[in-house]
């Protein structure tokens, strides 16, 4: 039987960037605190307890804005309530300069033992033009920090095509990222999203337009750079030194059951229900006080949708899936591997790099 992982959304950041359209909002004390209550009033309210666990993901937002303490109480909750597995993975999403030594042990001490490090950029004017907090001097310092307090797991994000970056200053930061040595990288072409900050400012001409062209060719040539260092390309935008995958996310593309708490969190049973909470953070701990469901949408998957998500999210994997499942689908599979985005290999349907890059065109066939 398969095990489950549990996902917790902590919606507070210290500043808002200009590309997030996150369920997420400015941190603020006594809103934390509700909120911790709520998500651990929710967790001894569910009626999905009981289940083997063996991944915990704490993502946001930045999760790594709550102390030691208030993590604690949502680990113990989710202990109780959860047949979690001893050696689970277990992450936490952590923005540079938000953390220090001490609350890194403090968090490694709770079992936390996998950071995931929104380093996004090493170039301080880069930095500045996404509205992130941090610069790339504290990258470095919170990365030896995650060291010296004993994270021994650590994933960097890296976004390719922000505007205006050269292929040059991309060629710089995957090196740097490549130097420090993580065990996991996550690489992200930029999208704009309408309603944010960034799409504004490119609407009024005051940044350029993402170049898509450019962002390829970084994409390209970081996976021949991090391969030549020893890493994995496993998933589209993942790549890993031997054994250290995501867990957590790898059950995202393997059809395996995830609960979610916390404000707009999603949940999956891994059979033919989804279901999905309040996105705005002040409304889901209010519902919760009132001891109302934070439920907003559920979904029932027939079997058709069930084998069309294997299809289109197992299709992520580099490893890809079974020729099997691609049954329904004979024609696009053969339009696909004759246009070079699919390769079929034995009895297994993989995207190539090509393949990859143009995702999206591919899965939209499938959904
Ligand atoms: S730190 Fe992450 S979640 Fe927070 S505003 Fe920036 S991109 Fe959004």
């Amino acid at each position: 039987m398969s095990s489950t992982g549990l996902y917790i959304h902590i919606p507070f950041c210290r500043s808002r960037c200009s590309y997030c359209d996150f369920a997420t909002g400015l941190y603020d004390a006594e809103l934390a605190n509700r909120y911790v209550s709520a998500v651990v009033n929710e967790i001894n309210s569910s009626s999905v307890a009981g289940a083997h666990v063996d991944t915990i993901y704490f993502g946001g937002g930045t999760p790594s804005l709550l102390e030691p303490a208030q993590l604690d109480r949502i680990l113990s909750a989710l202990r109780d309530r959860f047949d979690v597995a001893p050696d689970s993975e277990i992450t936490l999403e952590i923005n540079p300069g938000s953390v220090n030594e001490a609350k890194l042990s403090g968090f490694r001490q709770l079992g936390i033992n996998r950071a995931s490090f929104g380093a996004q950029t090493f170039d301080d004017r880069e930095l500045a033009k996404l509205g992130r907090s941090h610069t790339a001097a504290d990258a470095r310092r919170t990365f030896h920090d995650l060291r010296a307090a004993g994270f021994d797991n650590v994933s960097f994000d890296l976004i390719a095509g922000l505007p205006g970056q050269t292929f040059d200053g991309w060629q710089r930061n995957v090196d740097e990222a490549l130097a420090l040595a993580p065990e996991h990288l996550s690489f992200y072409l930029l999208e704009v999203h309408s309603g944010t900050r960034l799409a504004q400012h490119i609407q009024r001409g005051l940044q350029p337009e993402p170049d898509e062209d450019l962002a390829a060719v970084m994409y390209e040539w970081m996976l021949g750079r991090a391969s030549e260092a020893g890493y994995e390309h496993y998933e589209i935008s993942n790549l890993c030194r031997p054994g250290f995958e995501s867990r957590h996310n790898t059950k995202y593309w393997t059809g395996e059951p995830y609960f979610g708490f916390g404000c707009s969190a999603h949940s999956y049973d891994g059979e033919s229900r989804r279901w999905s909470n309040e996105r705005d953070a002040l409304k889901y701990v209010e519902l919760i006080e009132r001891a109302s469901s934070p439920i907003i949408e559920k979904q029932f998957l027939t079997d058709r949708d069930v084998k069309a998500e294997n299809l289109f999210l197992g299709l992520r994997l580099m490893r890809g899936v079974s020729r099997d499942l691609c049954k329904d689908y004979e024609t696009d599979l053969e339009r696909f591997r004759e246009a070079g985005l699919l390769e079929l290999d034995g009895d297994c349907v993989r995207l190539t790099r090509s393949g990859a890059l143009l995702s999206n065109e591919v899965f939209s066939a499938f959904v």
